[in-house]
């Protein structure tokens, strides 16, 4: 039975920040106040392949579920389920917004983990959106690899070096790597930079254009 009221909860950040540990927490302790649950993440991340699933000392035991889209969330979300927890969020579709609204508003808790920028430090995905949304919000930092402050950015490197800001946002396969980085040392070089700048220099259709 839903009784209480629903609402959307975000737990954002960079990679190695700890969200899915965060979410898997209070899916947990959800678990251990007996509300009935569902989980589900993106398949999208296979880092749990094979059977991912939840369980709390009491022995209650959760399944993740894997979904492509927000619709199939939508589909298989149970009419007795209380909480729903969203794992990856940021490879689902912009629909995940109109779902997660639809679920609050009749009374789901809505747990939703992602990482709320990509390599280019551009919004990741539907998570802004989501952000905007939500009732509640978590950012949680990692620590930068290169000078140890708080790290906010995801920094994807292909064979060592720095990727450029061309690339595809979800490589699936490929052989880059990431590392958790603040502002300050986040690289995103631009083949095209100078091509870009160029013409904005020349002040064609700068602010003097307009006299
Ligand atoms: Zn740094």
């Amino acid at each position: 039975m839903r009784t209480r009221q629903g609402w959307i909860e975000v737990v954002s950040g960079v990679m190695f920040s700890g969200k899915s540990e965060e979410l898997i927490r209070r899916v947990r302790r959800a678990l251990i106040a007996g509300r009935r649950t569902q989980l589900f993440k993106s398949h999208l991340d296979d880092r749990y392949s094979g059977q991912f699933h939840i369980s709390s000392h009491d022995g209650r035991r959760l399944e993740a579920e894997p979904v492509s889209n927000a619709a199939q969330i939508a589909e298989r979300v149970r009419s007795e389920t209380q909480v729903v927890a969203i794992d990856e969020a940021q490879f689902l579709d912009d629909g995940i917004c109109e779902v997660a609204d639809a679920l609050a508003d009749a009374g789901v808790r809505v747990i939703v983990a992602g990482t709320d920028m990509d390599f280019r430090a551009e919004p990741f995905g539907p998570m802004g959106p989501l952000l905007a949304r939500a009732e509640r919000i978590d950012k949680l930092n990692a620590i930068c690899v290169v000078c140890g402050d708080p790290a906010t950015r995801n920094q994807r490197l292909i064979d060592g070096d720095p990727a450029p800001a061309e690339g595809p946002t979800i490589q699936v396969g490929g052989a880059e790597s990431y590392e958790a980085r603040c502002r300050r040392c986040h690289e995103v070089p631009k083949r095209d930079r100078a091509q870009v700048e160029l013409p904005l220099r020349g002040g064609g259709v700068g602010w003097e254009g307009g006299k």
